[in-house]
């Protein structure tokens, strides 16, 4: 009997099979472990280059269920979401949290056991207490110059 990701056409264990450029756009949305942690939004350091994570979400970002509200056509919204790609990951490395998938595939490194391709099912990551889920702030409830009283504490 196929699983559900057999049955989507996307192949198992297939982030250590290819290389991101080989992944079918089923595959490289797979990938993503719906922490939600990249729609938060961040303070930049332009001195040293040093990214802060805030509690402060993207306004499309459910706080619930850590996905975006209207991920087809978020751009209409958030013109500037980064959509990330093999091309581009190389430049955004430097941002995204250290337990992202895309970013432990890029670096050759495994995935988390909680990771739902692993585990099965996409409530692992907020059980692992990995991702955002009810720890958010929405960006219209705070003005952008009081962000950095509200810095994300844990690790990203
Ligand atoms: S940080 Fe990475 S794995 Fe988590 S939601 Fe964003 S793209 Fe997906
Ligand atoms: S537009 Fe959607 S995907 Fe982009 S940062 Fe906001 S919540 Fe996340």
């Amino acid at each position: 009997m196929k699983n559900r990701l057999q049955k989507e056409g996307i192949r198992q264990e297939f982030w250590k099979n290819k290389q991101m450029s080989e992944m079918s756009k089923l595959e490289w949305e797979a990938l993503c472990d719906g922490c939600g942690k990249c729609c938060l939004n961040k303070l930049e350091n332009d001195e040293t280059g040093e990214v802060h994570y805030t509690k402060i979400a993207c306004r499309l970002l459910d706080n619930e269920s850590c996905k975006c509200s209207q991920y087809s056509i978020r751009h209409q919204f958030v013109p500037e979401c980064i959509v990330l790609t093999p091309k581009n990951i190389r430049e955004h490395a430097y941002w995204l949290p250290k337990t992202c998938a895309y970013y432990l595939v890029w670096k050759g490194k495994e995935l988390y056991n909680w990771h739902p391709l692993i585990s099965g099912t996409s409530n692992s990551v907020h059980d692992a207490n990995v991702s955002v889920q009810n720890k958010t702030i929405a960006e219209f409830e705070v003005n952008e110059d009081e962000w950095e009283d509200y810095l994300w504490e844990e690790e990203v």
